[in-house]
Order: structure tokens, then sequence, then C-alpha cells
């Protein structure tokens, strides 16, 4: 296998960021307009098919889930939940298409995401077609868990490493999509752009749930009462967040800046007068917390644990 065959794997913090990029990218190289077209003509027959997406020459490898989360129409038994994982089924469907002939004279493609949904069946049942890419066929992996992948995929792929944008770039690209207070979006969303533009513009109670989590956490005398409602947050954005902050008050505390909240920090001054060692205390006890996280915690005595542990801070 050549280097320019190899199966190119795509990673970095923003996944959902780099599959758009990737398919913007074979929009471009699928378009059948005369060359020298900087993006997709959007009139031929191959942009017609990309926007429809049914492009021949391209296939998309993708659990369920994501596949539904990104829009795609797909027939699932009623019963049946949208799998999380790439299947081995899904891989034994692209078979035929591995073997087949372009349809369009030009390279085929197989795009994986995100490649840290494949389970080890999946991976093991596309080691050999990722070793050994028929002629013409290419692969291109994306995704943000490099350890998730197994080792053996790894060491087949050309890897090409993402940089994060800046927090500033962010909150910039932010202020273009239309969202207000893109800081306090970004930061609710753990710096990620993509869920920070889904919360503003899709689902605002959400995001205002997160914002009302945050402001009563920065308020000592409120830690006894959890707010109505506010359970609705979900557990693992209540502990994520709660984390975060406690980050923030530590730094605070020791007279540096807070690196995720800095629209709270007026708020937060009270964090100097709590001992340093009190923030260790809360961060382990939310720690120990988050790991359980994805167990079947009732979220409102989650959030009651929270405020209880805020509390000890004052005693
Ligand atoms: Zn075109």
């Amino acid at each position: 296998m050549d280097a320019t065959t190899a199966p190119i794997l795509l990673h970095g913090h923003q996944a959902q960021g780099l599959y758009d990029l990737v398919l913007d990218h074979l929009g471009k190289l699928l378009c059948e307009a005369p060359m020298g077209a900087h993006k997709p003509c959007g009139q031929c027959p191959a942009c017609h098919m990309m926007a429809a997406n049914n492009h021949p020459d391209l296939r998309l490898l993708m659990p369920q889930a994501v596949a539904i989360d990104l829009g795609f129409p797909l027939e699932l038994k009623s019963s049946a939940k949208p799998s999380n994982d790439i299947r081995i089924d899904d891989v034994r469907e692209l078979q035929n298409y591995f073997t087949m002939a372009s349809s369009r004279g030009a390279d085929r493609y197989v795009v994986i995401y995100p490649f840290d949904a494949m389970n080890t069946n999946t991976a093991n049942a596309l080691l050999k077609t990722l070793e050994e890419p028929p002629h013409g066929l290419r692969f291109i992996l994306v995704g943000s868990r490099l350890d998730n992948l197994l080792p053996t995929i790894r060491s087949r792929c050309q890897a090409l490493p993402v940089l994060q944008p800046s927090i500033s770039e962010c909150v910039d690209w932010l202020q273009t999509q239309g969202v207000a207070s893109p800081d306090v979006a970004l930061s609710v969303a753990m710096d990620d752009p993509f869920e920070a533009r889904k919360l503003a513009l899709h689902q605002p109670d959400q995001l205002e749930l997160r914002r009302k989590l945050l402001e009563w956490l920065a308020n000592p005398d409120q830690h006894a009462a959890v707010p109505a409602g506010l359970e609705k947050a979900g557990l693992a954005a209540v502990l994520e967040l709660s984390m975060r902050l406690c980050h923030d008050c530590t730094h605070i505390a020791q007279g540096l800046k807070a690196d995720y909240f800095a629209w709270l920090a007026p708020k937060l001054l009270w964090a100097k007068k709590v001992p340093i060692q009190q923030w260790s205390l809360l961060y382990t006890a939310l720690q120990r917390e988050f790991r359980l996280a994805h167990h079947p915690i009732n979220p409102r005595l989650a959030l009651e644990f929270v405020g209880q542990q805020w509390q000890t801070l004052n005693q």
C-alpha cells in the first residue's frame, strides 16, 4: 500500500466540523464541471446527486443515531432503537460497493464518521479492505477520539491531526452565525462551537437552563435550594459544568483568571475566601459523581448532591 492510497485519518476536537469539511471537499472533487472551479458548480449531475445524498461513488459509514442527527432518512423497524455504533451489518452492506467499478469514472470514496463509533468487530471486518483498498477506492476516517481506535487500524492510515480553533476564533465564528452572547453559548457548550450554535439557535431553553445552573452555583446564598426545573439540563451537563465552574473558582481563589466562564467571574469573587483545599475536595467529589454520570441516577438527586457539595464550602 503506498501513501497515496492509504486511508486518511482526519482527527481533531470538533469531529462534526471535520465531517462537514470532508463532505465539502468531496463535493469539489466529485463535481464534473470543467476544471478551475473552487467550489462545486451546483449544476452538473454529480452536484445534483451530492445534494440528494445519492452520489453512486460516495458512501457514508456511520451509526444510525448519527445519520438521523444529520437528517438522513433512515428506515428503522418501529421497535428498534437507532444504533450508536457502526455495526458489522453496516459494513457488510458495503461489501459490494467496495469491489464495484466507479460509476462516474473517477475515484470512489467511503467516509467513516465518527471512526470511534466502530466497535472491535466492525473494525476487524474493515481491516483487510483498509490495508489493501481496491483500485480507486479511498477511505476517509473522521473523528476525535484517536485513543478509541484499534492500533491496527490506526497504523494503516495516514493520520492528519487538525488543531482546535482558539476560543476567540470560535466566538467570532458564532457571531457570524447570528448567536447572541457567543461567549456564554460557547462556555455552556463545553467550548464546542457547533454545539454552541445548536444550543443558541435550536435549543435556547437548554442554553438558558445551563446558564441558570451556573448562576445558581455562583451564588453561595442559594446552594441549599435547587431551582425548579434545573434537572432538565441533564446529568452529564450538570456535572461537567459544575466541575468546570469549580476549576474556575479554584483559579480565582489563587488569584488567577477564570478559564471557562470569564463572563461569570465578577460574581465569583467570594471564591477567594474559601480555602484552596476546600476547592480540591469539591472537585474530587464532583469527579467521583461524574464517573457515575452515565448510570441512571435521578438528575434531581444529583443536583441536590451538587448543591450540598457547594454548601460545604462555607462551613
Ligand atoms: Zn458540479
